[in-house]
């Protein structure tokens, strides 16, 4: 097959089909390509699908908390018709846990009162009236099981924030899926169980693709959105000489654990960004407990290649439920410990790369290291400004695109997200980004 195109998307997860959808509002005549039989079926099928508002940074809070009306008014943001079904947002609110490693949440509460994101501060007391099940102890740093020390508590957390405005998606293949259908209702197409596997050059301009197809896909624009391959994408194109940051495929586990009798966790659990034990735990539907990591130090991390690793779980999962255990002394650990094993698309400071690239046309949106679902609706719409900024001549690397946001009165420097940046060391370095 042999078809023109004004910008074909490398990738059909939640950012591919996102920023398709925006592309193809702005009137672009776009192909999205995507290896499996499904958009969504990628990294982002397994995503804990977490929308939240804390960021280390200000710019990464500010871009989340532009997202968070997109979830809350997902039918809109679709421009779905009414008898559409669609994925559904839950907000439960989110709790961070605060000690003295994480000098007690003073910078997100900083940057909460900043952009006007709400939070609370509860102490244990409050905090056990909310969610009786939970034992409040200090635990950090977290530990291996084989560490005779695991489980022992040092005291107990002087607080947590709370930020009620936060919930998550139970299936985020099904929302990029709805992010299909909203794209091709405006014009977009999709080819499904197809793989890029040469991209075209002439003149450092990119002119388009070849498929395993066999097809010959013509575009002076194209986006990788390739999710944990991106590297490799990017080395398909040669356009990593320029670039500072890199990205790699890490390789990481969610436990999927029975919440604890007696205790409705599905509808009266809460979100936590739980570093005080290693980790991040949410509600499931089916009256679950997802127990995700903040892989740390004494966790072996598992850099991999994205075409060749175990993508079955581990008894890593067991681990990560153990050390829930320690906040829900009451819950009920089985023999055989569900869960499943995924991969981030990790930055070098765990901040995403939205950008273009040394190869004229060629643009990226990737390193999204375990954070970006939420973000998704306005990286495509960030995304479509910036190839259309580049496109009428401007010099993003040198005078970069200030993007307003979305919902928020806030200007976003894009250069915040520039393959060329130096480390940002303001990020924590891990999930939370
Ligand atoms: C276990 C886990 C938990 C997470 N939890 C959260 C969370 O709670 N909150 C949050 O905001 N984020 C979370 N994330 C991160 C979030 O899911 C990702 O940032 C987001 O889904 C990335 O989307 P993507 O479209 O970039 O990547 P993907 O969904 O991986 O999509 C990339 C697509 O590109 C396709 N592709 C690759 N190579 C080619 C090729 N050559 N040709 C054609 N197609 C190709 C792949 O098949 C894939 O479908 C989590 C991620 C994981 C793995």
């Amino acid at each position: 097959m042999k078809e023109n195109f004004d910008a074909i998307v490398i990738g059909g997860g939640i950012i591919g089909c996102a920023i398709a959808y925006e592309l193809s509002k702005k009137s672009y005549k776009v192909g999205c390509i995507e290896k499996n039989q499904k958009t969504g079926s990628g990294s982002t099928s397994n995503s804990c699908a977490i929308i939240r508002t804390h960021y280390s940074t200000l710019d990464g809070a500010a871009m989340a908390k532009s997202n968070y009306p997109f979830w809350e008014n997902w039918r809109d943001y679709l421009n779905a018709p009414n008898n559409e079904i669609l994925a559904k947002y839950k907000e439960v609110g989110c709790f961070f846990t605060c000690f003295e490693k994480n000098q007690y949440g003073q910078k997100l509460e900083e940057i909460a009162l900043e952009i006007g994101i709400p939070y609370e501060v509860l102490t244990p007391a409050k905090m056990k009236k909310l969610l009786p099940i939970i034992n409040p102890g200090h635990f950090y740093p977290a530990k291996a099981l084989t560490d005779k020390n695991f489980g022992e508590k040092n005291g107990n957390l002087r607080y947590v924030l709370h930020f009620p405005k936060a919930g998550y998606i139970s299936d985020p293949m099904f929302a990029t899926q709805n992010i299909e259908n909203a794209a091709k209702r405006v014009g977009a197409k999709f080819f499904l169980g197809t793989k890029v596997i040469e991209i075209h050059k002439n003149n450092n301009q990119v002119t388009g693709v070849s498929t395993d197809k066999g097809d010959l896909f013509s575009a002076p624009i194209i986006i990788n959105a390739s999710g944990p391959h991106s590297f490799k994408i990017n080395e398909m194109a040669e356009a990593t000489k320029d670039m500072t940051i890199s990205t790699k495929a890490l390789r990481v586990e969610v436990a999927h654990v029975p919440s604890p009798k007696n205790f409705n966790f599905e509808e009266n659990g809460y979100i936590c960004s739980d570093d005080d034990i290693g980790g991040y735990w949410r509600p499931e539907v089916g009256n679950k407990i997802l127990v995700g990591s903040h892989d740390p130090e004494c966790d072996e991390i598992e850099w991999v290649d994205p075409d060749n690793y175990n993508a079955e779980p581990t008894n890593q999962v067991r681990v990560q439920a153990m050390r829930a255990a320690q906040r829900f002394p009451s819950l009920e650990i089985p023999n055989n410990v569900q869960g499943i094993a995924d991969l981030y698309d990790v930055s070098d400071d765990w901040i995403p790369i939205y950008d273009k690239s040394s190869i004229e046309g060629f643009y990226m949106a990737i390193g999204s290291s375990g954070n970006q679902f939420k973000n998704a609706p306005v990286a495509g719409k960030m995304m479509a400004e910036l190839i259309e900024y580049v496109s009428k001549g401007n010099n993003h690397d040198e005078d970069p695109l200030i993007f307003k946001l979305p919902n928020l009165d806030y200007n976003l420097d894009l250069s915040f997200f520039s393959r060329k940046r130096k480390i940002n060391k303001e990020s924590s370095f891990s999930v939370v980004g």
